[in-house]
């Protein structure tokens, strides 16, 4: 089914200081955008113009894939973010966290060691296996945890697009703000899914 732009649920300057309208203005208005304007002209005429955005994820390869999952991943990570402060873990998900890694904060040391040395371009996943384990996985480029049975929970967009506006090559200094962003109400339902 012909592709389109994922609509924000909030402005583009809504997430500043610590994304700044002008990298949403990039990120969602260009390469995003580009994602989507790609995988239509790539589609056009195939049996993928048929299907679901997640089914073209699932069985496509090349550049059908990357477009795909490059606007698969946006959207989760777009709609991972929010103005919004004063969501959290809900007690499930905190449990399961603890569970696995001890404490919150050593489960965000973890995710930020990750996301931090992913080589390239990239994504940072919190993902549930099908027996309902957490776990850390990165995929670089277009990677996306569905084609391996896993269900994402939270992604941070590593690539350089992401945050080279606002934190130059500060990797690190973007995916320690980016946890003030977060919305916890999608999470939590994620998981509970
Ligand atoms: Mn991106």
């Amino acid at each position: 089914m012909k592709c389109t732009l994922l609509e924000l649920p909030y402005a583009y300057n809504a997430l500043a200081p610590i994304i700044s309208k002008e990298t949403i203005e990039y990120h969602h208005g260009k390469h995003h955008q580009t994602y989507v304007t790609n995988l239509n002209n790539l589609i056009a005429g195939t049996t993928f113009e048929e299907e679901d955005l997640e089914t073209i994820v699932r069985k496509s390869d090349g550049g059908i894939y990357n477009n795909a999952a490059q606007i698969w991943n946006h959207n989760f990570y777009f709609l991972s973010l929010t103005p919004d402060k004063g969501t959290k873990p809900n007690d499930k998900l905190t449990k399961a966290i603890d569970d696995t890694w001890g404490s919150f904060e050593k489960f965000q040391t973890a995710f930020n060691q990750s996301a931090a040395t992913l080589f390239g371009s990239g994504w940072a996943w919190l993902v549930k296996d099908v027996d309902g384990r957490l776990s850390i996985v990165n995929e670089s480029n277009a990677g996306n945890p569905v084609t391996k049975g896993l269900t994402p929970l939270l992604t941070f967009d590593v690539w350089e697009h992401a945050y080279y506006i606002d934190y130059r090559n500060r990797r690190l200094d973007y995916i320690s703000a980016l946890w003030n962003l977060i919305n916890w109400d999608k999470v939590n339902k994620r998981y509970e899914h």
